[in-house]
């Protein structure tokens, strides 16, 4: 069951994270409650950079921008891929360094622009216009940005369409065929400095071939664009490698993304005489393996199928719904358990699609039992809303075997704290 993940384990029949009972964790912090392990992250990340050891690893902070895991990755050396003002305030907050920050996005405000500038870190431009806006803001400020742009190489990478950001009717990059007259104008432009070249496939791609085909695809573009007199500095292949979500589910490791893709950047640059540094931007695979979400169960429904109804919903994690994701599930409280029967697991939310693991073999399950869900710190807390009326859950983060709050429980209060009543409504 654990197959992929040495920080879990059972002890007296319980699940334990990080050597921790989770069964004490749902007593002391309450559920619904996400728990994450901070040596998982510290190896997941070290394991990636070990495997691109001349590579700069921007972790991509939508995947989780909780402050304490940004810190974690950023003592480890880190840069960040952000996609949003708010991210990269966290990102800065964080202490990552100006230097190592991407700043991405399709459809940035001009603030975002302005902000990107003040703060002195690249951006990866999405469109011409943008390109224009941004010459103008950074002159405005007398300032010189330097950018990439981010390319849609037009690959598949056999995923959730949803989650497929290469193929060429993507929102995202500029068309393979623009690219190098982008850079031309670029260069003619002032207060912009292209410096680099951006491509980001996709997300929980599970084969290295797609990787191959958009790294040379970016190689040809390098050179193309090296002719005209760009002098990159950077070549940034984006993230989007997958983790093993299902037993037994088969994934490329980093090092043999590496293997996949490293040759042919090498010898691309060796031939062409010159050295730009390789990034890569992984979010799912540096965090989502080192997370669980405790639920409690509150009721137990035999119709039409055996109905599981637990404290969290698609409020907290969206990702079935939204990507019909499958997410293993341990009766945490049972660990030791085998399966006595087949259950559907679903939230407190008022929507049909509010089920988290459909028809899973698991010990008899009874009101009061902790579930656990595996595999959500990527694209799990950072999609959570306060719909329904429901306070988001408590964070916590587990060192060493003791457990600290990296979130307090959201309130009722939390639910009103930017509204503002007129005063002709007030009671
Ligand atoms: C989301 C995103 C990533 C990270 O993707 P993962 O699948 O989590 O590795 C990297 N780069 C960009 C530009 C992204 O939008």
């Amino acid at each position: 069951m654990f197959q992929h993940r040495s920080h879990l384990g059972i002890e007296n029949g319980h699940l334990t994270i990080g050597g921790v009972d989770t069964v004490a964790l749902a007593e002391k912090f309450g559920t619904p409650l996400y728990v994450t392990d901070e040596s998982r992250i510290r190896a997941n990340y070290q394991r990636f950079q070990r495997a691109f050891p001349n590579a700069d690893i921007y972790y991509a902070a939508k995947a989780n921008y909780n402050l304490s895991i940004l810190r974690i990755l950023a003592q480890e050396g880190a840069g960040a891929d952000v996609f949003s003002d708010g991210e990269l305030f966290c990102a800065l907050k964080a202490g990552f360094s100006p230097g190592k920050i991407l700043f991405n996005g399709n459809s940035k405000t001009d603030a975002e622009l302005n902000m990107a500038v003040q703060e002195g870190v690249r951006l990866s431009v999405d469109s011409l216009d943008e390109l224009r806006t941004l010459s103008k803001i950074a002159e405005a400020q007398g300032k010189e940005a330097e950018i990439a742009f981010r390319v849609n190489p037009d690959v598949s990478p056999k995923t959730h369409p949803k989650i497929a950001t290469g193929l060429k009717t993507s929102k995202f990059g500029i068309p393979h065929a623009e690219v190098v007259s982008a850079y031309k104008e670029a260069l003619a432009l002032k207060n912009v400095k292209p410096v680099g070249i951006h491509c980001h496939i996709g997300s929980q791609i599970l084969d290295v071939a797609p990787f191959a085909d958009a790294a040379r695809r970016m190689m040809e573009l390098v050179e193309q664009v090296n002719k005209i007199g760009v002098e990159l500095k950077f070549v940034d292949l984006g993230g989007g490698l997958g983790i093993p979500y299902k037993p037994g589910e088969k994934v490329p490791s980093p090092s043999e993304l590496a293997d996949a893709v490293l040759p042919i950047f090498e010898e691309r640059t060796k031939s062409m005489g010159i050295t730009p540094k390789l990034i890569l931007e992984p979010g799912r695979h540096i965090v989502a393996d080192s997370t669980i979400l405790l639920t409690r169960v509150n009721t137990i429904k035999k119709a039409h199928k055996n109905f599981v109804g637990v404290d969290a919903g698609f409020n907290l994690l969206l990702r079935p719904v939204m990507y019909d994701a499958y997410h293993e599930v341990v009766v945490a409280n049972k660990a030791d358990q085998s399966p006595s029967d087949t259950y559907t697991v679903v939230g407190p939310i008022c929507e049909s699609g509010d089920i988290l693991a459909s028809d899973r073999n698991l010990p008899k399950v009874e009101k009061g039992d902790l579930i656990a869900i595996l595999d959500v710190g990527a694209y799990g807390f950072s999609m959570s809303s306060q719909y329904n009326g429901r306070p988001r859950c408590a964070e916590v983060l587990v060192c060493d075997r003791s457990a600290e709050a990296i979130r307090e429980r959201e309130s009722y209060d939390d639910l009103l704290r930017c509204q503002v009543i007129p005063s002709r409504l007030r009671i």
